[in-house]
Order: C-alpha cells, then sequence, then structure tokens
C-alpha cells in the first residue's frame, strides 16, 4: 500500500498521483488549525502546525491521503494580540464543507477532520451534521487534539494546561524547534475575575458548561496560560505519540467500516 502514496500531503501530488491514491485510499485526513497568538515564545501558526505534523505522521503509517491544512480558524477570543486572524465560525463550516465535497467529487469516502485548535469545535461539529444530511453514504469524523492528548497528560508538571502552555509548547519544540523562542517563555497564571473560566485542571475538552471563550487580554497580558518554561522536546514526543496513536485507532477503526454497507 505504501509504495503507491510515497508523499502523503495531497497539495504535493499531481492528479496522476491521487488518481493512483485514490486505489488505495478512500480516506482524507483534513488538519484543521489557527493562526492565533501563542505567547511572546510560539509562532502564530502553532496549531495548524502542530495538527499538520501529526496528522501526515499517521498518514504514513496507514497510506492515507492529507488533504490541505485548513490553517485559519475561529480566534475572536485572540484579537486583541497582533497577527491573530479569525473567521467567523459559519466560514469555517462552508469551508470545511466546500473542501470535502471537492474531495467527495473525487472519491474520497472516509474523512477524518483533525482539528488543533479548542475555538474550532463547535464550527466543527455543526460541518458534520450538515455533511453528513448531504453525504449519508460516507463517515466524517471529528477529532480534536486536545482530547486525543489526555493520554499524555501523566508527563505534564503544570496544573493549568490550556494555551501557549508546557504542553502545546512542549510539541511545538518537536514540530518546528527553530519557531521557538525558549527565552521568551513566560510562567503567567491565568485570572478570571468573573470565575466562570477555571483554568486549573480544566480546559475545553473537561469543561461542564461552555460559556464561550474568555477574552485573552483579561485573564493574561502575554497570551500565555501557565508555565510554559518548563517545556521540554521530550515531553512534546510524549504527547505527539499519544496524539499520533489515537489518530492512528480512529483510522483503523473507519478503514474497517464496510462503506457500501454504511447507513447508519
Ligand atoms: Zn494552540
Amino acid at each position: 500500500m505504501r509504495a503507491v502514496i510515497k508523499d502523503v500531503l495531497l497539495e504535493h501530488m499531481s492528479w496522476v498521483d491521487c488518481r493512483a491514491a485514490l486505489e488505495e485510499t478512500d480516506l482524507v485526513i483534513v488538519p484543521i488549525g489557527a493562526v492565533e497568538q501563542h505567547g511572546p515564545h510560539l509562532p502564530l501558526g502553532t496549531d495548524w502546525m502542530n495538527a499538520g505534523y501529526a496528522a501526515v505522521k499517521a498518514a504514513e503509517r496507514f497510506g492515507v491521503v492529507v488533504a490541505p491544512t485548513i490553517k485559519v480558524g475561529v480566534s475572536q477570543n485572540h484579537m486583541d494580540f497582533p497577527g491573530t486572524i479569525t473567521l467567523r465560525p459559519q466560514t469555517l463550516i462552508e469551508l470545511i464543507i466546500d473542501l470535502c465535497r471537492s474531495l467527495a467529487v473525487h472519491g474520497f469516502r472516509r474523512f477524518i477532520l483533525f482539528n488543533g485548535h479548542g475555538g474550532n469545535n463547535a464550527a466543527i461539529d455543526v460541518a458534520v451534521i450538515n455533511l453528513r444530511r448531504e453525504f449519508p453514504k460516507h463517515i466524517f469524523g471529528h477529532a480534536y487534539a486536545g482530547r486525543l492528548k489526555k493520554a499524555a497528560d501523566f508527563c505534564l508538571e503544570d496544573e493549568t494546561k490550556y494555551h501557549a502552555d508546557e504542553g502545546e509548547t512542549s510539541r511545538m519544540l518537536v514540530t518546528a524547534p527553530e519557531l521557538v523562542h525558549m527565552e521568551r517563555a513566560v510562567h503567567e497564571i491565568p485570572k478570571s475575575k468573573s470565575g466562570l473560566y477555571p483554568f486549573k485542571g480544566s480546559d475545553l475538552s473537561t469543561q461542564q458548561v461552555f460559556f464561550g471563550l474568555p477574552r485573552t487580554k483579561t485573564c493574561t497580558q502575554s497570551g500565555v496560560f501557565g508555565n510554559a518554561q518548563i517545556a521540554t522536546s521530550e515531553k512534546g514526543k510524549i504527547i505527539h505519540t499519544a496524539i499520533i496513536d489515537g489518530l492512528c485507532a480512529l483510522i483503523e477503526k473507519m478503514k474497517s467500516v464496510d462503506i457500501d454497507d454504511f447507513d447508519e
């Protein structure tokens, strides 16, 4: 299987390469990220870079295709910080639907929407609901990296796990170490004046009530939530491995479905 798909990135393939890939697989991973502030030490593209890295590693194990990464996402809460770009949720929903529609025309039928940014979760769920209505014989799985990485939480020392923190910085030390400025990394304990956002031991994947995302600049001056200074590439490798393993388990599960019989 790997012999045909040498390079899993769709945008590196010619159309004849893509036609050959489709004879091997109908599964495509669509990484989705953000371009938003990640403290003074990490690049704005942290979320799409980390998502793209894990997607390619998982795809290479199975010889499945990786679609062009949707780099920008829903990041309104970070707009006080220069360089942040935000889509309206509706724009992201339409972007995902158009991308999947195009790929479906060519024969892809199993889609993993692999999300690296919590602020995108609600929009992606709505996109999946709409896609399922339009393509009842296709499978769409929304996998959020923030959930997949739970299996690696044991390696993190800081109680605050939220954003531009120990874990995210550690992953970037693996994904693109040349873009990480550890000398600028800070330890900032975020505050929620209203008390609606308990950052300690809580993140988007564990919170009980969703109040939307807090306006970042009211909680932290630097944009860091927690201790970025104790990040290491060793921790980054453990977290990436947990995410990649989670993605691989999902690929296996989705590949095992008899798609012509799929009507749930
Ligand atoms: Zn992030």
